[in-house]
């Protein structure tokens, strides 16, 4: 569950393509990262896999089912960003539990995936507070913890972690290391950390002006990358 599969996917902003024909196949259950410099395209192919932005061509599946035309809240997926983007006039609970409520979960429903989540990420003791009287690492992971209780077979993370300072990335990002070992959901995960992406990546995939440029484990990459470009990105000293 959760696999995904991009063929020829492109996209265009006016006369402008930025995603130039991306053809990539991501396991049920494995954590993919992708790098790549600024502009490169990564956001707008997240966005497009979330269904936030429509694609120009190519084909988009999910579990074998193009998605291409079904609105983001019926993927089955859940994404988080840089920035957090919390209710601030609701609780840390009400803000994990919106999702749930919109599609008509009942109470007792929501209220176990809410505490669910809480559980996961140490956040019980913080459940009644808004978003005003977090740090900004609470933030992060009440966001995480409202992907969660969702139940996404497919997780999208867009730089998450970009905005913690630096202990708190590293102790957010083992927090994501390990869901993923609870979860065994798909991850997609989007940084331009290297640390993150050799720690947390099974595949990493470098992208470039709209293309992938290579894709391979971590070692792979690290090993043989194809050119000084890629290097570049997974810190061998080539
Ligand atoms: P990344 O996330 O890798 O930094 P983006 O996906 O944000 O890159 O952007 C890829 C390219 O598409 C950039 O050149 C950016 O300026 C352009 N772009 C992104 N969103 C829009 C938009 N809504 N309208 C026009 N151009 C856009
Ligand atoms: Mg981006």
């Amino acid at each position: 569950m959760g696999a995904l599969e991009l063929r020829g996917v492109t996209k265009n902003f006016g006369k402008t393509e930025v995603i130039k024909g991306v053809d990539l196949t991501v396991n049920a259950g494995e954590f993919c990262v992708f790098v790549g410099p600024s502009g490169c395209g990564k956001s707008t192919l997240l966005r497009m896999i979330a269904g936030l932005e429509d694609t120009t061509g190519g084909d988009i599946l999910l579990d074998g089912r193009r998605v291409n035309d079904l609105a983001p809240a019926r993927r089955e997926l859940a994404m988080v960003f840089q920035t957090y983007a919390l209710y601030p006039h609701l609780s840390v609970r009400d803000n994990m539990g919106l999702a749930l409520k919109q599609a008509g979960a009942s109470r007792s429903e929501i209220t176990a995936a809410t505490d669910r989540a809480a559980a996961m990420l140490e956040l019980e003791p913080l459940m009644d507070r808004r978003p005003a009287e977090l740090s900004g690492g609470q933030r992060q992971r009440v966001a995480i913890g409202r992907a969660i209780v969702r139940r996404p077979k497919l997780f999208l993370f867009d730089e998450p972690l970009s905005n913690l300072d630096a202990a708190l990335r590293v102790a957010t990002r083992i927090e994501i290391a390990r869901l993923h070992r609870e979860l065994k959901t798909t991850m997609i995960y989007v940084t331009h950390d290297q640390i993150e992406a050799m720690t947390l990546a099974h595949r990493i995939v470098v992208m470039r002006q709209g293309r992938i440029e290579q894709v391979g484990s971590p070692m792979e990459l690290y090993n043989n990358p194809a050119n000084t470009f890629v290097a570049g990105f997974i810190g061998s000293p080539q």
